[in-house]
């Protein structure tokens, strides 16, 4: 179907927004055609979604009845997941390696949240007087959730499968990049059982589609995943309509390698932190802070291990690099680039586009080290989103701990070290939301994650992921036996 619908209410709808394309970073073909949704399709999806999740049929289910939806979605994408990790390699060029596993991802989270929903409990509060309280959890209503491209099938799960656990309607706004998988998966979930309505894809760019989403009052909280002055612009409409926003936003994450880190270990750590999804990654260890007693020996293991990756077409087997998700967005990360040769910076290595023939007609770009800079440099502050890792020097456990915390990021930081007590240390003196000691981007379900300062509000993740999307109501029982007032 070209171009391809939006889904709503169980079903493929056409949008009648202007038309955009979703093109292959790694050959610059087209992958396909898309209607941006206009206000009035916004209105239309979530005025369904609002009846759906109104319904006491979702709303008061059993967990373990909506439980066992959220199972069988999990098994409708095991089933077709060779089809979902090429969709996804073709429209942001991650490659195929990690889309299968970035499938695997979803899956897990969708029966996850399954196990969530079926086991959490409502509380009972500690009586102060002649009753009896309780707190129980209850649904939000419409839950919009608005996507980047970079993962968007591990973001999207993380989003839509918690948001259902807890019993609200969905409406997903995926990157106009990455449109496909949310569609696909959307369909799936109304296969599995999931009843129509509860799950909405509406694609478009953020200008058509996602403002009108967000300002939709029939939109009871908004969880966004993107960049940081996105998020912020989200937050101030939604603080107008006094709605919750969840926010998982940018970062500039520092990783620190000590003197007396496993050194062979902490290059493999810093390069798959960095040079993995070609830096395209929220939690990207971008500022490498390297103790100076050891800084030349690293920087030339480093160095060699950059030179090692291969990097093109994300489906050929060996390839460890495929492109950027975008051409507009290999000339951001060239300019950043620029800045910091401006910047007085060295090139270690990279700095360019690769020589091979083969890739001229994709977005791909050499993994990149800059030395020579200091931490107030434009490629040490701003988030590059690309294979691009700055190198910095520092002296002592204080030292680093002021230049890590000198960033208004905070979302993630890797710790490499022989010394548990100094990893601890500088685990809690780091302003960031996850911290790695001698591991980096290990992630799980299980464990929440979100960022301090301007990485982001809130936690996705975890039982407190299915909390995100309730509110919760405390009900009191009376048992005095006269007045009924304790
Ligand atoms: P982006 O902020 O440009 O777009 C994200 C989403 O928001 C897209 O779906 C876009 O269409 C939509 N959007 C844009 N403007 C909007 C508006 N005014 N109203 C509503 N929706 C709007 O980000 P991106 O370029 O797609 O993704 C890269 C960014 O995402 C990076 O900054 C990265 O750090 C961040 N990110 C964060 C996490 C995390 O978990 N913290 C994870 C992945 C990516």
């Amino acid at each position: 179907m070209n171009p391809r619908q939006n889904f709503v209410g169980g079903q493929p709808v056409a949008g009648t927004g202007p038309l955009f394309a979703s093109i292959d970073p790694a050959t610059g073909q087209r992958n396909g055609e898309f209607t941006s949704a206009s206000a009035a399709d916004v209105d239309a999806a979530v005025r369904i979604a609002a009846e759906a999740a109104g319904q006491t049929a979702w709303r008061t289910m059993r967990p373990h009845e909506r439980a066992r939806i959220l199972s069988r979605i999990a098994d409708g994408m095991a089933a077709c997941a060779e089809d979902l990790a090429a969709t996804q390699m073709q429209e942001n060029g991650k490659v195929i390696a990690e889309c299968r596993a970035q499938v695997a991802s979803a899956i897990a989270t969708y029966r996850y949240y399954a196990a969530v929903c079926e086991t959490t409990e409502s509380e009972l509060t500690p009586p102060r007087g002649d009753y009896l309280s309780m707190t129980v959890h209850e649904p939000i209503g419409v839950v919009a959730a608005i996507t980047p491209w970079n993962s968007p099938l591990t973001m999207e799960a993380q989003k839509v499968a918690p948001a259902l656990a807890a019993g609200n309607a969905v409406v997903l706004k995926p990157s106009e990049v990455t449109p496909t998988a949310a569609l696909d998966i959307a369909a799936i979930a109304v296969a599995a059982g999931l009843p129509p309505g509860l799950l909405n894809v509406l694609t478009g760019t953020g200008v058509d589609t996602g403002a009108a989403l967000v300002t939709h009052p029939s939109v009871g909280m908004v969880s966004f995943t993107g960049g940081t002055e996105t998020g912020r612009a989200i937050a101030r409409l939604c603080a107008d309509r006094l709605i919750p926003s969840a926010l998982e936003l940018g970062g500039k994450s520092p990783n620190i390698v000590f003197a007396d880190a496993d050194l062979d270990a902490a290059v493999d750590g810093v390069a798959g932190g960095i040079f993995e999804g070609s830096g395209q990654s929220c939690v990207a260890g971008s500022r490498l802070f390297v103790q100076r007693a050891i800084y030349d020996p690293f920087l030339d293991k480093l160095r060699a291990r950059a030179e090692a990756l291969r990097v093109g077409l994300p489906a050929q087997a060996g390839t460890t690099m495929g492109p950027l998700a975008s051409f507009p967005h290999r000339e951001r990360v060239e300019r950043f680039v620029q800045s910091a040769r401006d910047e007085g910076g060295a090139i270690v290595s990279g700095g360019r586009r690769p020589d091979d023939d083969a890739l001229a007609a994709g977005a791909f770009y050499l993994p990149t080290i800059i030395a020579g800079l200091n931490n107030a440099a434009t490629v040490c502050r701003q988030e590059i989103f690309g294979p691009v890792l700055c190198v910095l020097p520092f002296d002592d456990e204080d030292d680093v701990i002021a230049q890590a915390n000198d960033s208004v990021y905070g979302l993630a930081c890797g710790v490499w070290t022989g010394d548990y007590r100094k990893a601890w240390r500088v685990a809690r003196a780091v302003l960031a939301g996850t911290v790695w000691i001698n591991t980096y981007k290990q992630l799980s379900i299980a464990a929440p994650f979100g960022g301090f300062k301007h990485s982001g509000l809130g936690r996705e993740k975890g039982i407190q992921g299915m909390r995100l999307y309730q509110q919760s109501k405390s009900i009191y029982f009376g048992l005095a036996d006269a007045t009924g007032v304790a």
